[in-house]
């Protein structure tokens, strides 16, 4: 199954998602559910009531066109709210906005200091609104609101409050110089790193909270101006994200956040000529596209795309319970909907069976329903075209001969709910072993010769993430040196922090989020001479 044809054939249902007009707003629809209601707090409710607008130079305003599209709860399908559905024009202002602030605005003439406070006071206002932020995470991307509560919601805003440090920390060098052709000549040479500029920022709705913080930190302490475009499934929370900046007192136009499609607002933001630099989150077939888009002005790009990266178990993992667990929570956390899932489990031969069964028992027992139900862990996939996809995928698999342990279907008959699966008896040319299918699926596959390991594992286009789990510390280091992916964890998964880079080797992206290696990208160097 190609990617470009199946986003062809999801155009339609997309179209009619975004144009339901009829449902009634906030609804409680028939999702699947596990007995007790969920419930949406009123200062939610109220917000959702609130019409959407852009924020361009500090101020709330609709779409130039006026239109609005459709935000949907893909638990129950039904209507959360309306944002606009903004097109090259609203993108062109928000450029200009941004372009006046990072020429001109108090911004510049910030200290580094007084920034470094202000992204320190994002930091703050996200935790003391910790709670509204995950209840509106829930609904917009269907994610446990307690997983949201404890994972995405204090990420983002500790990814704010590591930025804020770097703020008075981002440096140049004073550089001795020697100019052979001017004997006896000195100079005094140094480097300054300033703000790359105006940035176009374009995330994805797996995380789109977090995916805003992980865009916005770096870009601002570095003391850039940015245009955000949130994912179409999930615009909520990024536009909840824009007034809490404007509550810390981020400069009119400094961000801007436009809602819209990827292929109207999103391509005309990477195509902008008055963009510096753009940073995209999303799939590998978009990333190409930006790439080709950024061409016109060359504007720099940073790309962080998808995955299929190995776990790898070998038979002296040790607390095999543990390692189970891990597997588990590899491909399962966030409903598999992860750029670096551990998709691919390779497990040693003697301990295949065990481990199999053991990811199969956890995949069996966890509890899917709508987000807000307490005991919910696992929510619904994001959209109709991502249920598609993944079910495609799965039926494929099968007509490929894999062989479904548990799973292998969508589960009940509303909202956008799969069940947890895990594949066996996969072979390498199978879509299901080859591409990104983004839910929570697993194929497992055992391994013999540990001299194939290595060639096995790395045979993907892509390279974000591995997983090694061995109590022999000498092959967990032999075998991480030798993966080709930006992150490899040993004994544990999913593990970040604000401090830690995060990217991917091969198709899975250019550069780094996160860490100071992010700066870089963010920064331009220039190095100036003095003659003495
Ligand atoms: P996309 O790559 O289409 O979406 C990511 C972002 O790019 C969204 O904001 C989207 O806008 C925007 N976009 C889409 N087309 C363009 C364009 N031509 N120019 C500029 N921006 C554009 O991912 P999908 O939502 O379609 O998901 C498809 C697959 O992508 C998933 O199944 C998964 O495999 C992968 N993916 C990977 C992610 C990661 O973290 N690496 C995250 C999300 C998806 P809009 O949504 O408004 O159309």
């Amino acid at each position: 199954m190609k990617t470009t044809s199946f986003r062809r054939q999801v155009t339609s249902v997309r179209a009619s998602s975004r144009t339901r007009s009829q449902v009634p707003l906030h609804g409680n629809g028939n999702a699947p559910s596990n007995g007790k209601k969920p419930g949406v707090r009123p200062q939610i409710t109220a917000w959702l009531k609130r019409p959407k607008h852009n924020l361009i130079a500090g101020q709330w305003v609709p779409a130039c066109s006026g239109k609005l599209f459709d935000v949907l709860n893909p638990a129950d399908t039904f209507l959360l709210s309306r944002v606009p559905d903004s097109g090259r024009e609203d993108i062109d202002r928000a450029v200009k906005a941004a372009r006046k602030a990072f020429e001109s605005s108090p911004w510049r003439r910030m200290t580094p200091s007084e920034r470094g406070k202000l992204l320190w006071r994002v930091g703050d206002l996200i935790l003391k609104n910790a709670d509204e932020f995950a209840e509106l995470e829930s609904l917009d991307n269907g994610k446990p609101r307690a997983v949201a509560r404890v994972a995405d919601v204090p990420l983002a805003a500790d990814l704010f409050h590591y930025m804020a440090g770097w703020a008075t920390k981002v440096e140049g060098n004073t550089i001795p110089i020697s100019v052979p052709y001017a004997p006896g000549a000195r100079f005094h040479a140094f480097t300054l790193r300033e703000p790359a500029g105006v940035v176009g920022q374009i995330i994805p709705w797996n995380f789109p909270l977090l995916m805003a913080a992980w865009k916005l930190g770096p870009a601002l302490t570095t003391g850039n101006c940015v245009v955000l475009k949130p994912a179409e499934q999930t615009p909520l929370s990024a536009l909840r994200l824009g007034e809490i900046l404007l509550e810390a007192g981020v400069p009119e136009g400094v961000v801007n956040i436009v809602t819209g499609f990827g292929e109207t607002a999103g391509a005309a933001l990477a195509a902008h000529p008055d963009v510096d630099k753009v940073a995209f989150t999303g799939s590998t077939e978009v990333g190409r596209l930006i790439v080709r888009a950024a061409g016109g002005n060359l504007k720099k790009v940073t790309l962080e795309l998808g995955g299929k990266s190995p776990n790898i178990v070998f038979k002296d993992a040790g607390d095999l319970e543990a390692t189970i667990r891990g597997a588990a929570n590899a491909i399962f956390f966030n409903h598999g909907q992860c750029c670096c899932a551990g998709s691919r489990l390779l497990v040693e031969q003697p301990i295949f069976d065990k481990v199999v069964e053991g990811v199969a028992g956890h995949a069996k027992k966890i509890k899917i329903g709508p987000g807000l139900s307490e005991d919910t862990q696992m929510g619904p996939l994001v959209s109709e075209e991502q249920l598609m996809r993944v079910t495609q995928f799965l039926s494929q698999g099968k007509a490929d001969g894999a062989c479904y342990v548990t799973g292998g279907n969508r589960s009940g008959d509303h909202g956008y709910f799969v069940q947890p699966t895990v594949a066996t008896n996969v072979e390498p040319k199978m879509s299901i072993v080859r591409e990104e299918i983004f839910g929570p699926v697993v194929v497992a596959e055992p391994f013999s010769k540990v001299e194939d390991l290595v060639s096995r594992a790395n045979a993907t286009e892509y390279g974000l993430a591995a997983g090694i789990w061995t109590q022999d510390i000498g092959k967990a280091h032999r075998i991480a040196a030798e993966l080709r992916a930006g992150t490899v964890w040993i004994n544990c998964y999913n593990v970040f922090d604000a401090a830690l880079p995060f990217g991917g080797y091969k198709q899975s992206g250019w550069g780094r989020e996160m860490g100071h290696e992010v700066l870089e990208h963010y920064t331009e160097t220039k190095a100036v001479v003095i003659g003495l």
